[in-house]
């Protein structure tokens, strides 16, 4: 029998926490890749050790799945990001709801990566919790961006990749209740504990959905899904 592979592009937020969830319950192996590119919060790739470290243990079906980890360290990403933080624009939030140090098209990046990685290690599925209904400001979390990325990919490596992204048209509620589907009261309370969506890095504040600023527009849209998600569940 063919054993199963995956590469989930990985981060340590709540979205790619449930993704990589969706992956262990259907493929036999499952790889993760994260990218340092000199973050500004450290805690996201401190949210991202933890996760791996727990996440295996929530579901018998899981365990013995998760295999190696893959960082790529990309530190022009974080001076580009630099640069419009320098220069033209001091950091706010723009009308799209976008930090305005935000590094345009940087999915298509991260996917570039991640398919040199998985070609050279036999994988053909990557697994990404890039999603338009809620980031409708973020143009390479569309479903039409990434259907040409897959075939760009294809095309410039000679090898058949497919693009997974279950959360593309899931509203923050409904990545919750998959969450639940998925990994039941353990996984909603994984991401609640130990993932990481906060702009502004900040920990220090403790929500019923978790830790977070509370203001920013990454920590609105978590908070506001999860108490939809609670009041349809109720
Ligand atoms: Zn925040």
């Amino acid at each position: 029998m063919t054993t199963t592979k995956a590469l989930v592009l990985f981060s340590g937020g709540q979205d790619s926490t449930v993704c990589l969830g969706w992956a262990l319950d259907r493929f036999d192996r499952v790889e993760t890749i994260g990218f340092d590119y000199g973050q500004r919060h450290r805690v996201e790739l401190e949210a991202r050790a933890e996760v791996l470290k727990r996440i295996s243990g929530l579901k018998a079906v899981w365990r013995g799945r998760l295999a190696d980890d893959h960082t790529v360290e990309l530190p022009e990403l974080g001076r580009i990001s630099e640069t419009s933080l320098t220069r033209d624009a001091e950091i706010i939030m723009t009308a799209s709801g976008l930090p305005s140090t935000f590094v345009p098209g940087r999915n298509l990046i991260f996917l570039t990566y991640a398919a040199a990685v998985a070609y050279r290690r036999g994988i053909t599925s990557l697994i990404g919790g890039m999603c338009e209904t809620d980031y409708s400001g973020y143009p390479d979390c569309r479903n039409v961006a990434l259907d040409s990325m897959e075939q760009a990919l294809g095309l410039g490596m000679e090898r058949v990749f497919k693009i997974e992204t279950p959360m593309m048209f899931l509203s923050k509620a409904g990545t919750w209740k998959l969450a639940h589907q998925l990994g039941s009261h353990a996984l909603v309370e994984l991401i609640i504990e130990h993932t990481h969506t906060c702009y502004m890095g900040d920990r220090s504040k403790r929500f019923s959905w978790g830790y977070g600023c509370g203001d920013c527009p990454a920590c609105d849209l978590r908070a506001k899904g999860y108490e939809e998600w609670r009041a349809d569940a109720n």
